[in-house]
């Protein structure tokens, strides 16, 4: 799949270059080699995008739903044909390994199978008689022109919590993949071509900060949903409700998974080391704190480090590296000034993973696994989302003492717990508040028939991306109460 530098966007069906003067280098975070360069398209692209989804929409809406959807089990062909360029590219503009680029792709096809429902999904229901001779009938309808605003760490994926839906229940839709990484999105607009969706159903618009705002403005989108982090989440849902938007923007994450002494303690540290430092911990369900209950403390501690040790760090294109580096420079320095912060504020360094080069690729943004034990829970450290491949330890005595610090967070996206007692297990999911909670599993994504969750500062608005949570994000109900004064109805 060949692209144009600078990148282009693609409105109405047609490829088309932004009227932006201000271009953006797309960088490989292993290499700091320039893949492209991307346009930080205006106002005016937006305003474009618009419009031809606007009139796309009239047509397709009324598009049957059986029709709509085999656009996307072409999709869901064309995905699964080009699953290790478009991984390559993942693993090129993100950094994150070959595999879990592919693992991140095959998320997004599970998507597309599940919209592929849409014609049972979408449907309403209905009851006759609710007064003698009356009927009343709830149909969903698509809401209209739609937009998809995304983080740069699942370029593939975190798009088709929405796109699928969107299309599927009749709406269009606009997507504005994150600056950082619009090259996933580029190519796969290629594959949404080859499917032959008529014009103006799908649109791209690259870009950053004005494209959002444009978007949140614009009059003629109907509904937004986001991904990224807490401030930006919460800035983008005021704004896009303030202009009577439907909104689902999900934020940022800090997440604790805890480990009770009953715990298998192998399968604890490999998955709990698999969730921290798995896409060098730049995951909204990446394990950041580990709290140790009781005698879980010393097994845990000394498994994890030397877990951490071990993990092959590395440009992930190249086999057998389990872990690439982060994205910029720039959150290389953030991350890397966060664990300094977390020692003046008292935390033991048991695993320093900074200052990291990696033979051939001096000049990526590479940081190895870190750990810092005995961790205050109230320092900056426990507190802030690193986004990076660091593991804060705490010991606490009870499992009470752990919900309730898991509870005192300002985030809710997800929580853990390791044990082998099904009451604990079930003390913990009753009362554990995390919209996504793993029970021996460290990184609890729920698949695309389930809503992707998230509480508190993880998630502003009322319906998650994915599953019947997107049908009815997509869709607006409308309710039909009818009578009809025939012969045989007049006995009533
Ligand atoms: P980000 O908030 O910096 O950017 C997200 C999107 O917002 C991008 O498209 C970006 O162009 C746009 N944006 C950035 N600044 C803006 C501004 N001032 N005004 C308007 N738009 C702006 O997030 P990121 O660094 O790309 O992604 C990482 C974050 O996303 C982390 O916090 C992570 O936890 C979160 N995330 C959450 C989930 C979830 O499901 N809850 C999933 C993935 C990532």
């Amino acid at each position: 799949m060949h692209l144009k530098t600078p990148l282009l966007n693609y409105i109405n069906g047609k490829w088309c270059p932004s009227q932006a003067t201000e271009l953006l280098d797309v960088v490989n975070p292993a290499t700091a080699q320039s893949l492209t360069q991307v346009p930080l398209s205006l106002k005016s692209d937006v305003d474009a995008a618009a419009v031809a989804a606007a009139a796309a929409f009239t047509s397709w809406r009324t598009t049957p739903p059986t029709a709509r959807v085999q656009y996307l089990f072409k999709l869901k062909y064309l995905l699964e044909e080009n699953l290790d360029e478009l991984s390559r590219t993942i693993t090129m503009e993100c950094g994150k390994t070959f595999a879990e680029s592919k693992a991140e792709l095959e998320r997004a096809i599970e998507n597309v199978e599940v919209a592929c429902g849409i014609p049972m999904l979408m449907q309403g229901y209905n009851l006759e008689d609710i007064a003698r001779g009356i009927d009343e009938i709830m149909i969903r309808q698509p809401v209209g022109v739609t937009a998809i605003i995304a983080p740069f760490n699942f370029p593939g994926m975190i798009p088709f919590w929405f796109l699928p839906y969107a299309i599927a229940c009749g709406n269009t839709s606009i997507i504005k993949p994150s600056e950082k990484v619009p090259l996933t999105m580029a190519k796969i607009f290629q594959l949404l071509e080859a499917t032959g969706l008529p014009q103006g159903v799908v649109n791209l618009v690259h870009g950053a900060k004005e494209v959002v705002d444009a978007i949140l403005e614009h009059p003629t989108i109907r509904a937004i949903s986001f991904v990224g982090s807490s401030p930006i989440a919460h800035y983008v849902y005021s704004k896009g409700a303030a202009y009577g938007k439907r909104m689902q923007c999900q934020g940022g994450a800090k997440n604790p998974l805890i480990v009770l002494p009953d715990a298998d303690m192998e399968m604890t540290t490999r998955i709990a080391a698999d969730s921290a430092f798995g896409c060098a911990g730049q995951r909204c369900l990446a394990a950041s704190l580990a709290v140790t209950v009781g005698e879980a403390r010393h097994s845990f501690t000394n498994a994890i480090a030397s877990s951490a040790q071990n993990r092959i760090v590395g440009y992930g294109l190249d086999s057998g590296v389990e872990m690439g580096p982060v994205i910029t420079p720039e959150s290389k320095y953030r991350i890397e000034g966060l664990i300094a912060q977390g020692i003046d504020e008292g935390a033991k360094l048991l695993i320093d993973g900074r200052n990291t080069k990696i033979s051939g690729y001096e000049e990526g943004n590479f940081i190895r696994p870190t750990i810092l034990e005995n961790v205050n829970p109230n320092s900056i450290v426990a507190q802030t989302e690193i986004f990076g491949p660091v593991l804060s330890l705490m010991h606490l005595d009870t499992i009470e003492d752990a919900i309730a610090l898991v509870n005192s967070g300002k985030w809710g996206n997800m929580a853990c717990l390791f044990t082998r007692s099904g009451a604990a297990a079930r003390q913990f999911r009753y009362e554990a508040e995390a919209g996504n909670i793993g029970i021996n599993i460290g990184v609890a994504a729920p698949m695309a028939f389930f809503p992707f969750s998230g509480w508190k500062d993880s998630f502003y608005g009322d319906l998650h991306g994915q599953g019947r949570d997107a049908v009815e994000f997509f869709t607006q109900t409308k309710v039909v109460v009818e009578r009809w004064p025939k012969d045989w109805s007049r006995q009533f």
